[in-house]
């Protein structure tokens, strides 16, 4: 079922790792979700100030966290606190959430802002982007699946809505369809748990339908041979049709140990295409590009200290210009290096102080699609064991924390579970790759990517 609340609350999530940690605080925390009309999530304001703000900087950032989370709810309307109280008092709310019904029509989900002209080229992604015209220009027609993988905020969710944002603007009877490993998983299960037979039929031929199917973070398909199997007729039909598919990853299709054989070979039959990490150069231009569109004022000295900072995430840049735009604005000064290094000054520190356990436990949950209740409680089930083997593991990597409160986060269990969860991660990882690849996930969950 969803609600008003749960969608929020997913969407929070990741504006929490998108957002810069002070807008994040002051401005998102305190909103709260009062329904859902249509494809739009009604959010509440508690003051008419932070009515206002928000309503001017970020509902594109709220709309851009629903429709990664979620197909069918991608929108959002903003209300103050006031206006909640007056309406619902005219005409009372229903008490039950609404259960929101497989809708095909209204599931695109393109963002706008993520076009080739806002995509900045130089040596780390020219081939991509070369692939991606190609496809846009003619899709289903060459390069078929396009496969694109690359480190986490290199710009592949970008690139593939460009294609698709192409094709569009070429061409609005095209029918494309954007979604993600994740949510493609999720919807296929609810729709063979649906009471209704009608609602699995809807799914398929929903999929089946489209012009250009785009699944963005295939690494994340589980090992589910349902879905799995669906994937692989969704797949054939489409391909068969000469409809576009393209799919992106953090890792070339060989190394995604979840992937069956047979879906790994299709997705290798068309054209790979890799985003290594930006040259100092790429960042600086990127950096120059985002600063015009937001209208920030950014002397280009501050701009290399940004570029930088970072290694390689392009996200994590964007969010420490706009954490430096803000910093500026809160002062009403103008950038200046001197402003920016004092902004920036707490920046490692922060992102430490940000990760607790509780995020080593959250990555681990969702990364095994796993409850948290399970993965602290007595469950002694090995999908269970394992996955709290590794977040305990993390923990003990990341934090220095005594083992007797990590004990204690699991539920109560002494220090000598601890040691031995993490004595016996780190034995198989020594010989068991698939491990490897999976604590590495979950670390780069865990780190923010
Ligand atoms: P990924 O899907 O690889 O994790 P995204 O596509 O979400 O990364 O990109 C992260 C952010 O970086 C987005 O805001 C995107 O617009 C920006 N970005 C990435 N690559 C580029 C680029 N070459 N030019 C401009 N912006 C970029
Ligand atoms: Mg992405």
């Amino acid at each position: 079922m969803i609600t008003p609340t749960s969608v929020w609350e997913k969407a929070v999530k990741t504006l929490e790792t998108t957002m810069n940690v002070y807008s994040f605080d002051v401005w998102i925390k305190n909103l709260r979700a009062v329904d859902i009309v249509e494809n739009k999530l009604v959010l509440s304001a508690p003051s008419s100030i932070s009515y206002r703000i928000v309503k001017e900087n970020y509902l594109e950032t709220i709309r851009e966290a629903l429709a990664s989370q979620n197909l069918f709810i991608n929108d959002v309307e903003l209300l103050s606190e006031e206006t909640v109280g007056e309406t619902s008092e005219e005409k009372p709310k229903p008490q039950e959430p609404k259960a929101t019904e497989f809708a095909p029509e209204r599931l695109i989900s393109l963002n706008p802002k993520y076009t080739f002209d806002s995509f900045v080229v130089g040596d780390s992604n020219k081939f991509v982007h070369a692939a991606a015209r190609a496809v846009a220009e003619n899709p289903g027609e060459r390069y078929n699946p396009l496969f694109i993988y690359g480190g986490v905020g290199l710009g592949k969710t970008h690139i593939m809505h460009a294609i698709g944002n192409y094709i569009l603007s070429h061409n609005e009877n095209m029918k494309i369809i954007y979604t993600t490993s994740e949510r493609f998983t999720n919807e296929f299960i609810d729709s063979i748990r649906s009471a209704s037979r009608s609602d699995t039929t809807k799914f398929k031929e929903y999929y089946r339908s489209c012009d250009v199917l785009m699944i963005d973070d295939v690494q994340f398909f589980e090992n589910k041979p349902s879905v799995q199997e669906e994937l692989f007729h969704t797949f054939n039909d489409l391909h068969g049709e000469n409809k576009q598919i393209i799919l992106t990853s953090d890792r070339m299709p060989k190394e995604i140990p979840s992937l069956e054989e047979r879906l790994r070979t299709r997705f290798e039959w068309g054209i790979i295409a890799d985003i290594q990490p930006p040259s100092l150069e790429t960042k600086v231009a990127i950096l120059q590009m985002k600063a015009e569109q937001e209208r920030y004022l950014v002397p280009i000295n501050v701009i290399y200290l940004i570029a930088e900072r970072v290694e390689s995430n392009i996200r994590e840049m964007e969010s420490l210009l706009s954490r430096v735009a803000l910093y500026a604005k809160m002062l009403s000064s103008d950038i200046t290096l001197e402003l920016a290094q004092e902004s920036l000054k707490d920046y490692t520190d922060h992102r430490k102080a940000q990760m607790s356990a509780d995020t080593v436990i959250d990555a681990t949950c969702k990364y095994f699609n796993i409850l948290r209740s399970d993965l602290v409680g007595k469950k002694k089930t090995k999908d269970i064991v394992e996955p709290r083997q590794i977040a305990i593991y993390l923990i003990l990597e990341f934090l220095s924390l005594p083992l007797a409160s990590i004990g204690q986060i699991f539920g109560g269990r002494d220090h000598t579970t601890v040691i031995h969860a993490r004595d016996k991660i780190s034995e198989r990882l020594k010989v068991e790759k698939k491990l490897v690849v999976q604590v590495n996930d979950i670390r780069n969950m865990v780190k923010g990517n």
